[in-house]
């Protein structure tokens, strides 16, 4: 299924490079799984340099992650639902009161047996579970992430916590993206609302909003491609393809990629974010919501957040600055979090510096970031994606949020590109100069 993702990991401990269908690709070449032992220690051009650095920074990290230590990423779900951040309801409803009740605190209160770390982690945000008993019974394994809350939660307007620790569950052990699975199955309820499909479709169930069984049912029927689970494993704009009947207006994906639970109509940057992001809809491309809550990155002159309801030029250029930060985390191999732990560049070029025996400066690895953010649009462009595929869906172009803190705000999307192309010296067209 094109939904599939990359499971990390050993035993109980998994961690997901779900999103993009990496998994569909390694199943097309039926490889089932990679091992992989170590048996030598990095080398470090100045090694006592490299762990001094280490060691003051994580100083810092820890007292600014903090939360992520105490409740992981899921601890933020009622302040996302108050900013109007948090998808509901199919990219539909304003707010939810049930968000109270699948909340990092109280999932983890009643089901977290032990605190995981990557790898040297300061910050450690992995939370393991595991619901002992009752209907929605699970194995010990990896904790239920922000997104995957929003999700099963908010998307499918499910506000029972064990259920949604079951569907994160099923999803970790099945290799499914949770953010997009939880998309299709959100997605499938407003086309069953809506008659575009119906129990013969579903294999008898009621898929209706907020019914937690049948959401269940679906993500088993989603991973063995039965009824309605054919289409919804190909994603939502393929199943909206198939289905028709007006199931277009309400598939919410950019380039075929489900977009992830941060809504653009709360913080504008991730509008143009998400439109020209390179891998579709991908909030890790930039983060820049983060600036909306209030992250600081001084470096690049955000000490404050950039006025999140407004379509100025000054969200295009948010979005541009994360894009190109954002850009050298991943083939540096760093977690995105010591940004929340108030990373700036300069601490990550020190510790490049360190490790590598490089002189980089902070300039060098922005202008590495968009580089590489440049290369990816290249690539896309020779596969004929365009700018005209750098947008949004109708729905969060034309329906503001109904309620809420971010209600009656939309992208201007248009504009906003204009100066987004402007400031990436591309040409009107979205397309890289020389
Ligand atoms: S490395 Fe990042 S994802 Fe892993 S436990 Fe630490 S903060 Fe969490």
């Amino acid at each position: 299924m094109k939904i599939a993702g990359i499971m990390a990991g050993a035993s109980h401990y998994v961690r997901a490079a779900a999103r993009g269908g990496m998994g569909a690709v390694l199943g097309s070449k039926n490889l089932k799984a990679i091992v992989v032992r170590g048996t030598q220690r990095p080398q470090y051009a100045d090694k006592n340099a490299f762990r001094a650095e280490v060691k003051s920074q994580n100083a810092d990290i820890k007292v600014h992650a903090a939360g992520l230590a105490e409740l992981g990423t899921a601890g933020g779900a009622e302040t996302a639902e108050w900013y109007g951040d948090m998808p509901l309801k199919n990219w539909s409803a304003g707010s939810w009161d049930g968000v109270k009740k699948v909340t990092g605190s109280v999932l983890y209160d009643a089901f977290k047996t032990r605190d995981t770390f990557c790898f040297a982690c300061p910050i450690g945000c992995g939370k393991e579970v595991e619901v002992p008993d009752g209907k929605y019974q699970t194995p010990r394994g990896e904790g239920v992430e922000y997104e995957t809350v929003s999700g099963f939660g908010g998307m499918a307007q499910v506000d029972d916590v064990a259920a949604v620790t079951l569907a994160s569950s099923l999803c970790n052990r099945f290799g499914l993206d949770t953010i997009s699975t939880s998309s299709a199955i959100a997605f499938a309820m407003e086309a069953f609302e809506k008659g575009i499909i119906s129990r013969a479709d579903t294999g008898g169930l009621d898929l209706t909003f907020g019914n937690a069984d049948a959401m269940l049912a679906m993500i088993e029927k989603i991973a063995f491609r039965q009824d309605a689970g054919d289409a919804l494993a190909d994603g939502v704009r393929a199943a909206a393809h198939r289905w028709g009947n007006g199931a277009e207006a309400f598939a919410i994906h950019v380039k075929g990629m489900e977009i992830p639970y941060h809504d653009p109509r709360a913080f504008i940057s991730m509008a143009v974010n998400y439109a020209t992001a390179n891998r579709g809809a991908c909030h890790l491309e930039s983060l820049s919501y983060w600036n909306g809550y209030g992250v600081p990155l001084p470096e690049l002159g955000y000490t404050e957040p950039v006025p999140p309801h407004e379509s100025t030029p000054a969200q295009a250029k948010l979005a541009v600055d994360y894009q190109d930060y954002m850009g050298a985390f991943n083939p540096l191999g760093l977690c995105k979090f010591i940004v929340k732990g108030h990373a700036q560049p300069r601490d990550v070029v020190a510790l490049v510096n360190h490790a590598l025996g490089w002189q980089w400066t902070s300039e060098e690895l922005m202008a590495t970031g968009a580089r590489l953010f440049r290369l990816k649009r290249r690539i896309n462009l020779r596969y004929g994606i365009s700018a005209a595929d750098d947008t949004l869906p109708v729905r969060l172009l034309t329906e503001p949020r109904p309620d809420g803190h971010a209600a009656g705000t939309l992208p201007q999307l248009d504009a906003l590109l204009v100066e987004y192309y402007r400031l990436r010296g591309w040409d009107t067209n979205g397309t890289p100069t020389d």
